[in-house]
């Protein structure tokens, strides 16, 4: 903007529509200290100067990042984004309806479900996770080239048997039990253990136990300790006669989060309790290689956050593509790509605003899960050496999951829904000289002084509960003020009614003009009730302009 501003000419609106056009965000989390805010005093000591070159007031400047404008205020990052980028998105769906809500304010006469803050699933670079095993079974089934394909048709994985994909689980788990034993002894030979007490590490893990692994940051939402809340239950996994389960744990915390430190603490502190050391690892120092060793050795990959803190999440990703299955709460990615057979969930949807109750429902879910549906399916071997219906699941994972987790699928999400039309949206807004960004910062600002004009003065239509499928028209007056007909655009919702009285899902209508006298215009439409009920309808009025991403744009809607 500094550049258009100083180089163009621009002013700072026309500088705020040219660079919008072509600027994406992406907001990652919904977890508070996870968004830089910065004191409005430090943006007044080390901006003021630059508002100056800019030839703007600091308080414009500082309204960038503030929903209510504010001196000295403070700072928002993810508002300056969303107020600067003219296409936003959330991580995964779930993650783009609580952004959607989470930054309403900002659009404050928009429903909440038509906030501009879309969402595109994260994924994961397929080629770097997926383990020598799976990666053998891919190159033999899947067409050639995957890793940078994006891999075409996973079903293709139907015909490898169940014995290859059994055997490469059970290499992948091996090698990463020898893994754990080797990052054991140099965790404690750098301690200073003499040679005869790390004698034990040579019986951490059992290759042929189920294998649970969890690995993240020590974040308090993400529950790290969420296990331990109940030993008893613990132990009795951990020291099954026939179906004994084995952990292991690896992540690190902020530096300034002590509460995710005192969970890394507990769980050092269970780990190094001989009674269960060679059933319950914590790995020192998480990083790219302990992860990519983690998801591609273990059976169940475990992620029990508190819902909906997980913006996407995408350790889980990695473990899909290498057939561990995933157990988790439905959040983040986990919210679309659990399908009922691809892994678990804990618990449901319905989240208790008492998350200290929703923590023990959550523990009491997670323990019944691992105890009653994931360690008999993993040790059932009715039919022979091999567990069938675990590696039914395994394949279904895969399979499923694979072409969807890949980032692939992200990137072309990102290309066709936004990279590809803010470029042309970009190059439109700065062609002839910016000739567009100027228009269009001026045509907002006609808007914006003219919209207190704008109002439904009277709606016209069948308000009786009307039986499926009839149809029903509607007239309403719509003052435009000293606004054109083109300027605006009038819509008719429809749909059931809520217990509050507001529409459910509505669908929308445009609305035709049908004559206009003195800034005062008629508009109709019909629409056909779709379900039996209470079923209303209202009528608003948005801004429009073809240089606009979405008439939501400006937050400014006039409701009847
Ligand atoms: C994948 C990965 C993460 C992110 O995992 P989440 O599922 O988002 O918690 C963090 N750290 C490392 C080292 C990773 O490989």
């Amino acid at each position: 903007m500094r550049i258009l501003i100083a180089k163009e000419g621009l002013t700072f609106d026309q500088a705020v529509e040219a660079v919008r056009a072509s600027t994406i965000f992406t907001t990652h989390t919904p977890v508070p200290a996870g968004i830089d805010v910065f004191d409005g005093e430090l943006i007044e000591r080390y901006f003021s100067n630059f508002a100056k070159e800019l030839d703007v007031p600091l308080a414009e400047m500082m309204a960038l990042g503030q929903t209510v404008p504010s001196v000295p205020g403070t700072y928002n990052m993810a508002i300056q984004g969303l107020k600067l980028a003219g296409r936003s998105n959330g991580v995964s769906k779930l993650h783009g309806h609580v952004s959607r809500s989470m930054f309403a304010e900002l659009w404050p006469d928009v429903p909440v479900d038509e906030v501009p803050i879309t969402s595109i699933t994260n994924g994961v670079h397929t080629p770097t996770w997926v383990g020598p095993e799976i990666a053998e079974l891919l190159d033999r089934y899947l067409a050639p080239g995957w890793a940078e394909s994006g891999g075409g048709d996973w079903k293709r994985l139907n015909e490898a048997p169940d014995s290859e994909l059994w055997r490469a689980r059970e290499r992948a788990r091996e090698r990463f039990i020898s893994f754990v034993r080797e990052q054991l002894q140099g965790e404690l030979r750098e301690r200073g253990t003499s040679e005869a007490d790390l004698g034990w590490t040579s019986d951490a893990l059992d290759p042929g136990i189920l294998t649970v692994g969890f690995a993240r940051r020590f974040a308090i939402y993400k529950r790290g300790t969420l296990l331990l809340s109940d030993v008893e239950r613990l132990e009795q996994l951990l020291h099954s006669s026939d179906h004994p389960v084995q952990f292991v744990f690896a992540g690190k915390s902020h530096p300034l989060d002590d509460g995710g430190k005192e969970m890394i603490r507990q769980l050092v502190h269970f780990s190094s309790d001989p009674a269960h050391r060679t059933r319950f690892v914590f790995l020192e120092d998480y990083d790219m290689e302990t992860a990519r060793m983690m998801v591609q050795g273990v059976d169940v990959w475990l992620n029990n956050p508190r819902r909906p803190l997980e913006a996407s999440g995408t350790s889980g990703m990695k473990a899909a593509l290498n057939g561990a299955l995933n157990c988790s709460v439905l959040d983040g990615w986990w919210d679309e790509g659990y399908d009922g057979i691809n892994g678990w969930t804990i618990g449901t949807r319905d989240i208790s605003t008492d998350p200290e109750y929703q923590d023990r429902v959550d523990a009491s879910a997670l323990f019944d899960l691992l105890e009653r549906e994931i360690t008999p399916r993993f040790y059932d071997r009715s039919e022979g050496p091999i567990p069938r219906r675990w590696i039914e699941r395994v394949r279904a994972s895969i399979i499923g999951l694979g072409p969807f987790v890949g980032a692939q699928r992200m990137v072309r999400d990102y290309t066709e829904m936004f990279y590809v039309p803010s470029a042309e949206h970009g190059a439109r807004m700065a062609a002839g000289g910016f000739a567009r960004a100027k228009s269009l910062a001026a045509w907002k600002e006609k808007i914006r002084s003219a919209w207190d004009e704008v109002a439904v003065i009277d709606v016209e239509g069948d308000v009786l509960a009307a039986d499926v499928g009839e149809n029903r028209s509607v007239r309403a007056t719509v003052q435009v003020g000293s606004l054109d007909t083109e300027d605006v655009t009038v819509q008719l919702a429809h749909g059931r009614v809520g217990a509050n009285g507001e529409l459910l899902e509505p669908e929308i209508v445009a609305m035709q003009a049908t004559e206009c006298t003195n800034g005062t215009c008629n508009y109709s439409a019909e629409f056909t009730a779709r379900s039996a009920g209470l079923y209303g309808f209202a009528v608003r009025v948005t801004p429009t302009h073809e240089d606009l991403v979405t008439d939501m744009d400006l937050g400014l809607v006039a409701w009847a």
